[in-house]
């Protein structure tokens, strides 16, 4: 008996690059580990250097030096993303995986049109 195959899910509009961000959609940020790990790890330096800025009473141009000295300083201290494909290479947020603070590798892949489908411009909500 021949094998029937699914068609392809990209006009789904759950579909980012072959994985299905169903899941996300329904609960934003509820699984913690599709979260960037690139960009968690900055979102905790910046929330040290605005607790060090309203400690300190710093200026703009300072914390803005001070922010990119910390990003350069977490790229180095964590070797960047670890990713099997970026190993070593942090580009977040240029990172061509990210979608919003998700990265696109940690989700599921899409497997083809299934019941979850909804078409591109299909302006429903997901019930
Ligand atoms: S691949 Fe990109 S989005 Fe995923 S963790 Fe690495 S930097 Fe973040
Ligand atoms: S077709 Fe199904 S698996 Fe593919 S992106 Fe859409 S909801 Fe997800």
């Amino acid at each position: 008996m021949a094998k029937i195959s699914k068609l392809p899910g990209h006009m789904c509009r759950f579909y980012q690059k072959g994985r299905c961000l169903y899941e996300e959609v329904l609960n934003p940020g509820y699984n913690t580990d599709w979260r960037c790990k690139v960009l968690e790890g900055l979102e905790d330096e910046y929330d040290k250097l605005i607790r060090q800025a309203e400690a300190f009473k710093l200026s703009a141009e300072v914390v803005t030096d001070l922010w990119n000295r910390r990003i350069a300083e977490h790229r180095v201290s964590s070797g960047g993303c670890q990713k099997d494909a970026l190993k070593g290479e942090d580009t977040y947020p240029l990172c061509s995986n990210g979608h919003d603070d998700i990265c696109l590798l940690e989700l599921p892949e899409c497997e083809g049109v299934c019941k979850k489908f909804k078409p591109l411009n299909n302006s429903s909500d997901t019930e």
